[in-house]
């Protein structure tokens, strides 16, 4: 059978619909290749939060084709994801060796298209239609050889967003949101229990909005929490996560839940964007900077040391210096154990990209180096407190930088790397933190008390 090669790029999701493709392709008897070097099929899963993601692709893609049309004149190539969604034919128009663009609602219809083409019935395949049901169909995982994905799995509970942040392509590439029941969602988690995984992360790009149309609340419970109480329930899973949510999604309910539910990791990353209330306003946030403080602190209460983070956009439309300030002082105000910040980038389709007021790139830089100066800083001085202090991990595989090492994670969602072996893979265990890193601690398990 054929060998397939699947780079990703993006977001949690995006790797998460990734994994499902080879899990699917795999089923059918597809290799999966260790480069596109090697492989008969290469498929690039897209990202178009940002240009520059789109362009790594597209170069990426061109590349490609090109050393084959010298090369290996058989290979196959196709676009998955978000931009097979946004641009769909436009790709093969642009680069006409492409066999395949797959949009977000049809990744389940990569492998049966990919036989397709390679039998010869078909020459080129774009399908980016809308697909009833198909947030369900994202359920496959490959746990076998895959150490890190095999103590901790995410799970896609929906697809689409109807935030329509004035900023964000995402409700145009994935569409309006629609979630799966909760029974299918507890069944695909208890499998993946009943096969080893200890943690599971569930998944969509609004976590919080899970069910909202088709599911009530129930005694106070959101669809949300409701399955988040389900899938707490499952014996033998350890630890729970979500992303990433949505502000306006931290009502009682969820912050209660974080005290009830000792499964809940007391982990938290929740978008902010900006610090400026004028500017979430334009950016259609739906929330305040004061509201937005007002969920941290009783986040705190619930759950004392809960690491947050969060990401931010620099250089919005229209950002002032004193918006900007604005989000300095809520880093200041917050202290983020992390923050993914991002230069605005103007996305097709979208308000924010015909707003007055276009920032250029020098103060989009100047504002994202200040930013991360100041979170990394607050960060390592709070990483730094943790020397000395014992902290619960639970051992994921070998460390990506030195696999000679393995790492964990706190349940607050810090990496932690020690001298291990794999008999202490899937482990729950406390280590010691002898030193701090740039977004890493050092621990070791031999030095409890
Ligand atoms: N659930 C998240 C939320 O509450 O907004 C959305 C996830 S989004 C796919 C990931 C992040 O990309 C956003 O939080 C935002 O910071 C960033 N992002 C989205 N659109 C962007 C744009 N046009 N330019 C720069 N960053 C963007």
């Amino acid at each position: 059978m054929p060998s397939v090669f699947i780079k990703t790029y993006g977001c949690q999701m995006n790797e998460r619909d990734s994994e499902a493709v080879a899990a699917q392709l795999v089923a059918k008897g597809y290799t999966l290749a260790k480069s596109e070097a090697v492989a008969d099929v290469v498929l690039l899963n897209t990202c178009s939060v940002r240009d520059m993601a789109e362009r790594k692709a597209l170069n990426k893609m061109a590349n490609m084709v090109g050393i084959a049309k010298k090369e290996r004149p058989n290979q196959i190539f196709g676009f998955m994801g978000c931009m097979a969604q946004s641009r769909g034919q436009e790709l093969i128009d642009k680069l006409p060796d492409v066999d395949l663009v797959v949009g977000t609602q049809k990744f389940h219809r990569t492998a049966d298209y990919l036989d397709e083409i390679l039998a010869g019935r078909r020459d080129k395949i774009v399908d980016t239609a809308a697909e009833e049901k198909s947030e369900a169909a994202i359920r496959e995982h490959l746990l076998n050889g895959n150490a890190q994905k095999s103590v901790s799995a995410f799970v896609s509970i929906m697809q689409g967003c109807n935030q329509y942040c004035t900023f964000c392509i995402v409700p145009y590439t994935r569409g309006e949101e629609r979630s799966r029941t909760i029974d299918d969602i507890v069944a695909e988690c208890r499998d993946l229990v009943s096969r080893g995984v200890k943690e599971i992360t569930l998944l969509g790009q609004i976590v919080t909005s899970y069910g909202k149309r088709d599911i009530a609340t129930t005694n106070g419970k959101s669809a949300f929490v409701q399955l988040v109480d389900a899938v707490h329930e499952i014996d033998g899973l350890e630890r729970i996560r979500f992303t990433s949510p949505h502000p306006k999604g931290y009502g009682d309910d969820l912050v209660e839940a974080y005290a009830r539910l000792p499964k809940l990791c007391e982990s938290a990353h929740i978008p902010v964007q900006s610090g400026s209330d004028r500017l979430l306003k334009i950016m259609h946030r739906g929330y305040t900077r004061e509201r937005f403080l007002g969920i941290i602190e009783k986040l705190r209460h619930a759950r004392p040391g809960i690491g947050i983070s969060t990401d931010i956009i620099v250089g919005f439309p229209g950002e002032t210096e004193e918006d900007f300030e604005q989000t300095l002082s809520l880093a200041r105000e917050v202290e983020f154990d992390q923050a993914y910040i991002f230069k605005y980038s103007p996305r097709r389709d979208t308000p924010a990209a015909d707003m007055d007021g276009q920032l250029s790139t020098a103060v989009k830089e100047e504002r994202n180096e200040r930013l991360l100066r100041l979170v990394n800083e607050i960060a390592a001085r709070n990483y730094e407190k943790l020397v000395g202090t014992q902290v619960q991990i639970l051992v994921e595989g070998p460390s990506k930088k030195n696999p000679a090492r393995m790492m964990g994670r706190t349940r607050c969602n810090k990496i932690v790397v020690f001298d291990g072996s794999d008999r202490h893979r899937g482990q729950i265990m406390d280590v010691k933190i002898t030193r701090a890193g740039s977004f890493t601690l050092y621990g070791d398990p031999d030095i409890l008390e």
